[in-house]
């Protein structure tokens, strides 16, 4: 089994590599940043995380609190990639985004649609009155537009079944992870008619390369950060043999231009991508931020403002919380 792009498949299959091969460019660490969200998510307040600037370009590095080293290791690997490693060549200079929609109620979702620009839109469900929400959403779009919903593996099997023969009636173009073992999506489709996509079953495989059951779903939901880098996500779609649709972790544009380059490289793309989350934010490292206009991502890398970067610098507490994990995460990535 070869993981191509990590340091560890490298390590584990050569007795000496340094002997024979030139050492890899070090990005250096740089700023810590820490923007407050427009509205919580994942029970944080702010997204924190380390801007790394290497040969190739600035990476962003910034998991989510409470992840461990095992996890934050891959998120490592996609930020030393990005500055270390040309992208690969794009094969569209412009990726259409969706809207995001959280477990808010039917007027604010309306609301958010209609002002968004975009045509497809992806629904949060599983929480509140998530029929009203939906069908707020399949009325501020039209016919035309794109519904999609995301249940974050929260339903059963038979929650599943229930829950998507009433919403299909909004002519969904897919659900993303219904439930959380994909061995359970060949019985869902066998009873429901609405596409499945699988996001956290390929997120967390312990091997993303080899996921069992991986041909019942759909679509694949990539991401770069947490896969281990944009050429990860390409060998990760591919094994998969399925389309992809790219979403971002709800990063600063430093990280999102790494999603935006594996979506403008991604042969087969399934749709619009979740890479318009810019405005869960409230700043920006860069004064060129990848914000959608109508709908749409023009494709290229921002570089930080360091203006910017002095003004949502993180306290020295916050970042040296940051550098300790970070320095966990690469000596997991060396393993
Ligand atoms: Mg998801």
């Amino acid at each position: 089994m070869e993981l191509r792009g990590t340091r560890s498949s490298a390590a584990r299959g050569r007795t000496a590599p340094s002997a024979v091969e030139a050492p890899e460019p070090q990005p250096v660490v740089t700023g810590a940043f820490d923007i407050p969200l427009t509205m919580p998510f994942r029970n944080t307040r702010a997204r924190r995380g380390l801007l790394v600037r290497g040969p190739a370009g600035w990476g962003e590095w910034s998991p989510f609190d409470g992840y461990g080293p095992e996890l934050t290791a891959r998120w490592w690997q996609a930020t030393a990639e990005a500055a270390t490693r040309p992208w690969p060549p794009p094969v569209r200079d412009e990726v259409e985004v969706n809207a995001i929609v959280p477990a808010v109620g039917p007027e604010r979702a309306h609301r958010i649609v209609r002002e968004s620009g975009c045509t497809t839109v992806k629904v949060k469900v599983g929480e509140g009155d998530d029929r009203a929400r939906v069908e707020a959403v399949r009325d501020a779009l039209g016919p035309s537009g794109r519904v999609r919903i995301d249940v974050n593996a929260a339903w059963d099997l038979d929650t599943a079944v229930r829950r998507l023969r009433e919403l299909a009636a909004y002519d969904l173009e897919y659900v993303e992870q219904p439930v959380a073992q994909l061995r359970d999506f060949p019985r869902l489709r066998a009873k429901v008619d609405v596409p499945l996509a699988a996001d956290e079953a390929v997120r967390l495989a312990p091997d993303p390369l080899h996921i069992p059951g991986i041909a019942a779903a759909d679509v694949v939901i990539l991401k770069v950060q947490p896969l281990g880098g944009v050429q990860r996500c390409l060998d990760v779609a591919e094994a998969a043999g399925r389309p992809a649709v790219v979403s971002s972790a709800v990063e600063t544009s430093v990280g999102l231009a790494a999603g935006l380059a594996l979506a403008a490289a991604l042969p087969d793309l399934a749709g619009a991508c979740g890479l318009g989350t810019l405005s869960l934010l409230a700043g920006d490292v860069t004064a060129d931020p990848l914000r959608p206009v109508g709908g749409r991502l023009r494709v290229r890398r921002p570089v930080p403002d360091p203006a910017l970067l002095d003004r949502w610098a993180a306290a020295p507490a916050v970042a040296e919380r940051l550098h300790d994990r970070l320095g966990a995460a690469r000596a997991a990535a060396e393993l």
